[in-house]
């Protein structure tokens, strides 16, 4: 028999995104991640106080909130966008392209399923993986809308940080625009990944 012919003739079809989130699940599944809460809940002026507030719901971001949380820290991310909408990739962007090049791992934390490539190869197979020059922009955009799905991430949408006030006792208080209207949340410690809109925003 013709080995060679026999497994050279089709390239194997891509596994789907079924599975690769049920490697992904098993990953982390192995790795007993997320971690477990260990934080002692806290609360002041009758209103608890979150373990860690993240600014910004980009690539930064969602980074941030899984470090965090396989650390076992809570945490929420407001963002100002709506949902699907953040960071500049299908708003503020005119560059059809990422420039870095595709093998950057981006915000999949060392773990092989979580990246684009992974996302990318799932869907369209190792063939276009390779034919791919730079990755699209919207692509980008649509690999961290399932990022964030698949980490399960706290993110609030359309709430806009408005002050960040550090008080006496240590604790820090955000000031926050919603449709619901303004209102305070506390937090143990902000991280800031607010990305050019930190720095006045798109211009
Ligand atoms: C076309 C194009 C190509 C690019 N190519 C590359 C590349 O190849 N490699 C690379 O490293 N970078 C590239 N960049 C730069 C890219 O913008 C950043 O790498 C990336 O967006 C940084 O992610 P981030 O999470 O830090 O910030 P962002 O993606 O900008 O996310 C910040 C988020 O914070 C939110 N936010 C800001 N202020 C507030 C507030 N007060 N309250 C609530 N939410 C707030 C914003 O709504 C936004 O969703 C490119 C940019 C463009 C436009």
């Amino acid at each position: 028999m013709d080995n060679t012919q026999a497994t050279t003739s089709s390239a194997p079809s891509p596994v789907g995104l079924a599975a690769l989130e049920a490697r992904l699940r098993q990953d982390l599944e192995w790795l007993a991640l997320p971690g477990k809460s260990w934080t002692p809940t806290l609360e002041r002026d009758g209103q608890p106080v979150i373990d860690v507030a993240i600014i910004g719901g980009g690539q930064a971001g969602m980074a941030a909130s899984v470090a965090l949380s396989h650390l076992g820290i809570a945490n929420v991310i407001y963002d100002q966008s709506p949902k699907d909408f953040e960071g500049p990739w299908a708003t503020t962007a005119r560059m059809e392209t990422l420039r870095s090049p595709k093998t950057l791992t981006g915000p999949a934390l060392g773990f092989p399923a979580l990246t684009f490539r992974a996302w990318f190869e799932a869907q369209f197979g190792l063939a276009a993986w390779d034919a791919l020059d730079k990755i699209p922009r919207l692509q980008w955009m649509d690999y961290l809308r399932w990022f964030r799905r698949v980490m399960q991430l706290d993110i609030r949408n359309e709430h806009r940080v408005l002050a960040v006030q550090p008080r006496a006792d240590g604790i820090v208080a955000l000031k926050l625009q919603s449709p619901a209207g303004e209102s305070t949340v506390l937090a143990r410690r902000v991280v800031v990944a607010t990305g050019r809109d930190g720095l006045g925003g798109a211009y």
